[in-house]
């Protein structure tokens, strides 16, 4: 027979363990409590701000899109705003999400319908951390008409072989007429299979989704490519068009993406206020 002794060591032994469970379980813990807790936290999430406005200031959103960041001390979670234009977020403005797109910490704000963009992308690329979603028109002619939005010049680089287009058709069920909308978790799987292993997708008749293993890279490809599928109409009204070969994207790709750091100073001072 268990003596009391024995009885009351073995309980007190169970107690500190759900109550360490408790105390260490992060996901219990709020945003602010983890940017207070984390250097790490605090920095993504203030890059993950001033990411959205830049991409306002620079045109690569508009009152709709958004970025997300994967969360520096927990690999299955990510960070993105609550449902407002990226112009005004602020680090108050942060949800932390799974996987699945499911807010954490009993986050019950209204967060964006396509947050499962960033879910399916983040899930299914663990060499993706940042990921953008926005509606810029100079991109939308190429998910429509059968021309390739293709690498012109070495900034866009990473554009390889050119973007793959994720048609919504060939994956809702039963009926193929969407709202056009990645509203499900089904739907972010399946935009993250189109864009296969490359870096941008193409969303006929809505957008793009571009990623990258950094916040800072992420929105230099994301300005980048915009301003590719600009450069790219213009060139095509023009006659045929000389594009990177693959090694040659290959290799500039290698040598601009270095340097995304310093457009990133030039759009930071453009919207940080004095
Ligand atoms: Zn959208």
């Amino acid at each position: 027979m268990m003596s009391m002794k024995k009885y009351f060591s073995q309980y007190a032994a169970i107690f500190f363990v759900i109550a360490g469970t408790v105390s260490f379980d992060a996901s219990a813990l709020t945003v602010k409590e983890k940017i207070a807790e984390s250097p790490a936290v605090k920095a993504a999430i203030e890059e993950l701000v001033l990411a959205n406005r830049i991409l306002y200031d620079q045109n690569a959103v508009d009152g709709y899109g958004h970025i997300s960041v994967r969360n520096p001390a927990n690999p299955n979670t990510f960070f993105l705003a609550r449902s407002i234009a990226p112009s005004v977020v602020t680090v108050d403005d942060i949800i932390e999400f799974d996987m699945n797109g499911k807010a954490l910490n009993g986050d019950v704000r209204v967060a964006y319908g396509e947050r499962f963009i960033h879910s399916g992308i983040l899930r299914n690329r663990p060499d993706i951390n940042s990921v953008i979603h926005g509606h810029a028109a100079a991109t939308l002619p190429y998910g429509l008409t059968g021309s390739t939005l293709k690498p012109i010049y070495h900034m866009s680089a990473f554009l390889g072989d050119g973007a793959p287009i994720f048609e919504i058709r060939d994956f809702a069920s039963p009926n193929t007429d969407t709202d056009m909308f990645v509203g499900s978790i089904d739907l972010g799987d399946a935009l993250s299979k189109s864009m296969g292993l490359q870096y941008f997708v193409l969303m006929r008749g809505h957008g793009y989704a571009v990623g990258a293993d950094s916040i800072k890279k992420a929105v230099f490809r994301a300005i980048y490519a915009i301003q590719n599928a600009n450069i790219q109409a213009e060139a095509m009204k023009m006659g045929t068009v000389q594009y990177l070969s693959p090694g040659e994207a290959s290799r500039a790709q290698e040598t601009i993406e270095k340097t995304v750091g310093r457009p990133w100073q030039l759009w930071s001072e453009k919207v940080i206020r004095p």
